[in-house]
């Protein structure tokens, strides 16, 4: 049977976000909202233990806000992201605390260089890196998908470039020399965890449109 969903919610307020989702799952005939386009908006406390927790926290969140206000909910396909660095030397911090890590206002310049410091002297080999996204959606009905993808590398040893944002600057992906703050953002799409993880939400769903 084909399905009746007509659009993504996508809870996120990020209009980067938003114009690489709609890239990805362009082949599906949708229309892609963000939260604010929705005309919903959820902050849930994002207290689970991983990635997929957490992006499944935010997914449902907006979910019981669709169900409850959207109209023709079942229409509605939620979907929901989180990411972040994690740093094996640092036993993988600041991994789900990503943005929060040294506080949410303080500024990357800084967040970067504190990683970088507390990697002094460390070798090349143990600097190793991920940047994670898990990616979820949930059906009206309450059923829920998810998928965690993420894109290998280690930690540099200054900071470099002005592309991307967050932990980029520091960031070096498996087969390059340089960070991916320093790589195209189309370059980034197509190697990044992000995308990795939307693409693979496109395959888990596919079938059923
Ligand atoms: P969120 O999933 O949007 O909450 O992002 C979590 C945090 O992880 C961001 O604020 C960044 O600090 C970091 N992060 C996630 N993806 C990337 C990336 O592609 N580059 C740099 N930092 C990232």
């Amino acid at each position: 049977m084909m399905s009746e969903i007509k659009t993504i919610i996508f809870a996120t307020g990020n209009a980067g976000k938003i114009r690489e989702i709609k890239e990805i799952f362009k082949e599906l005939d949708l229309t892609i909202l963000s939260m604010k386009e929705a005309g919903v908006s959820a902050d849930p406390e994002e207290d689970g233990e991983s990635f997929e927790d957490n992006s499944i926290i935010k997914a449902k969140a907006v979910r019981k806000l669709v169900d409850e206000s959207y109209p023709e909910p079942s229409q509605v396909l939620v979907m929901a992201d989180d990411s972040g660095l994690e740093v094996d030397y640092l036993d993988k911090a600041p991994g789900i605390m990503s943005a929060r890590f040294m506080g949410h206002n303080t500024s990357y310049d800084i967040k970067n260089n504190e990683i970088l410091k507390r990697l002094e002297g460390v070798p090349d080999e143990k600097r190793t890196a991920r940047f994670v996204c898990a990616v979820s959606a949930v059906f009206s009905g309450g059923e829920a998908l998810v998928t965690r993808q993420t894109m290998e590398g280690r930690i540099g040893y200054e900071i470099e470039g002005k592309n991307g944002f967050g932990y980029d600057p520091i960031f070096i992906p498996d087969g390059y020399d340089v960070t991916s703050a320093t790589i195209s953002p189309e370059e980034k799409n197509e190697i990044s965890h992000r995308g990795k993880a939307l693409r693979a939400m496109l395959e888990m769903i596919r079938d059923r449109f």
